[in-house]
């Protein structure tokens, strides 16, 4: 879960699942985290709602070893 300032910087993250908070840094994400938002379209139960998600990178991997299926993982060739 995001919050920004009234200029639009971000000044928190929590993650959803334990509720930390993540170190920001003048507007900067300084940990890793699973940050995503989706939004659901005509064919699901939610059609026209977004939903975020925020997780710390602890939760993430405890969610994904849940996963029947690993999770695709590949290395980066460009760091944004
Ligand atoms: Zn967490």
């Amino acid at each position: 879960m995001k919050k920004y300032s009234e200029v639009n910087e971000l000044i928190e993250v929590r993650c959803n699942q334990c509720g930390r908070m993540l170190k920001v840094e003048n507007g900067v994400l300084k940990e890793g985290a699973f940050c995503t938002e989706v939004a659901f379209g005509y064919f699901s139960t939610k059609d026209g709602q977004k939903h975020e998600i925020d997780l710390c990178e602890d939760c993430y991997d405890r969610w994904v070893k849940g996963f029947k299926l690993p999770v695709r993982v590949w290395e980066q060739t460009e760091f944004l």
